[in-house]
């Protein structure tokens, strides 16, 4: 994945996280709507509710004050009166006109201010009327509060309809309530919709891709690694194993072959006279020289377990496992006749007109108590002798760890 496409990627994923915040945001403001809509309601009804209590008392308190013959009780319902008249107002005051209230003035509906201020139900006339005949008969002097009093007559004859306006309010009240609850359930099921498919989205188009990319990056990363790992145990010039990689491969089959009481045969092959074939071919040439040495070194293996790498410079090695002295002689030949049969010429070879190998044969039982290396000196040994004897040849030594 480019870095384009990454950035891409990151700004559509901090898009949609903003999303999510912004609407889980409106959701939480609409849930904080629905419940402020809930309680105003409640407090809606509560007032209304005791708005319809203390105008049925101010009429029982109104009759009261006509009937009671004592000036004592005349002055106690007198105040009570003009109490329960200062509580009407007072939560007359809360519905309507405080604008500190949450069902103030500049909130109610058209239809709200309809029922509050027109006809037929005009509540504030209706109440104000009310609470100013209840006012004038709480302060009207005795000899005028008989049964015939204006003041009584209008407050028998009003109390229905001011009834009637509270329920019709309360009623009003809670009808638009629902409503703006119901319009308020939709924006919150829209933003819980929203938010769910944006997490999808975000799954399906942000997470999905970006775990992909991660998963095929390390799948390459690996897959690199691997060639990295291949590259550092094979040699440069002649693509077989290098010394490294002999190192390795001779340290695993030790103990193995320790355990299985077998024979080892360890091959050193060196070139020979390759400093003379550089300074008559050139060192391009000896390049090429060592690379189809290798391959006619490494065809002439006949089994799989069989192992053959570059020890370095003009210098190969084979290690055959679980192999006798017969087996490894027969190895020796085949190598030293396949490199001579390449026929690649070589003028200033005293031995033969073309390039030869020596090779020294060391075959021995791997001892745990013993380093591999005794067994690489020895054909190192065994090799040097070969030069030593004409060059061209191989030269072998038995057990030379015991
Ligand atoms: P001997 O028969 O005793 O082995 O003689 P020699 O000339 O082969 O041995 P010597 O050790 O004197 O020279 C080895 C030469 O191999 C010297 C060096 O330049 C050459 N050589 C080593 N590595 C490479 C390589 O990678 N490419 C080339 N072209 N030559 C190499
Ligand atoms: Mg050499
Ligand atoms: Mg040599």
């Amino acid at each position: 994945m480019n870095n384009h496409s990454l950035s891409k990627l990151t700004r559509t994923y901090v898009f949609a996280l903003s999303l999510i915040a912004l609407l889980t945001l409106a959701t939480f403001i609409t849930m904080h709507l629905v419940i402020l809509t809930q309680a105003d309601s409640a407090r809606l009804v509560n007032v209304s509710g005791s708005q319809r209590f203390l105008s049925q008392k101010t009429a029982v308190l109104s009759f009261e004050l006509v009937y009671t013959l004592k000036s004592s009780d005349r002055d106690l319902l007198r105040q009570e009166l003009l109490s329960t008249i200062v509580q009407i107002q007072k939560n007359f005051q809360e519905l309507v006109t405080d604008r500190t209230q949450m069902i103030s003035l500049h909130q109610l509906s058209p239809k709200m201010q309809k029922m509050y201020f027109d006809a037929p139900h005009n509540m504030q006339t209706r109440m104000s009327q009310y609470t100013t005949e209840a006012l004038a008969l709480a302060n009207e002097p005795v000899h005028l509060l008989t049964l015939d009093n204006p003041h009584l007559t209008y407050i028998i004859q009003n109390r229905e309809n001011l009834l009637e306006s509270l329920d019709q309010i309360v009623l009003l009240y809670q009808q638009e309530s629902e409503a703006k609850i119901q319009r308020l359930e939709i924006v919150e099921t829209a933003s819980g919709g929203i938010i769910l498919l944006a997490l999808a989205y975000l799954g399906l188009y942000i997470f999905r891709p970006l775990a992909n990319t991660l998963l095929k990056e390390r799948a390459q990363l690996e897959h690199a690694n691997q060639e990295l790992r291949l590259l550092s145990s094979v040699d440069g010039l002649t693509s077989i194993p290098n010394r490294r990689s002999f190192d390795q491969f001779l340290s695993q089959l030790w103990p193995q072959a320790a355990r299985n009481a077998e024979p080892i045969a360890l091959i050193l092959c060196d070139i020979d006279l390759f400093k003379a074939y550089n300074d008559t071919y050139g060192h391009l040439q000896g390049d090429d020289c060592l690379k189809k040495v290798a391959v006619a070194l490494k065809d002439s293996m006949k089994r799989q377990v069989d192992f053959v790498a570059r020890y370095g410079g003009e210098e190969f090695v084979v290690v055959l496992s679980n192999t006798n002295l017969d087996g490894a002689t027969t190895v020796a030949e085949t190598l030293r006749a396949n490199v001579e049969n390449l026929a690649i010429p070589h003028r200033l070879s005293s031995i033969s007109p073309s390039v030869t190998i020596s090779l020294g044969v060391a075959i021995g039982y791997a001892n745990s108590a013993l380093s591999p290396e005794k067994l690489i000196e020895a054909a190192d040994n065994a090799l040097y002798q070969a030069k030593q004897d004409g060059r061209n040849r191989f030269v072998s030594v038995i057990n030379p760890l015991s």
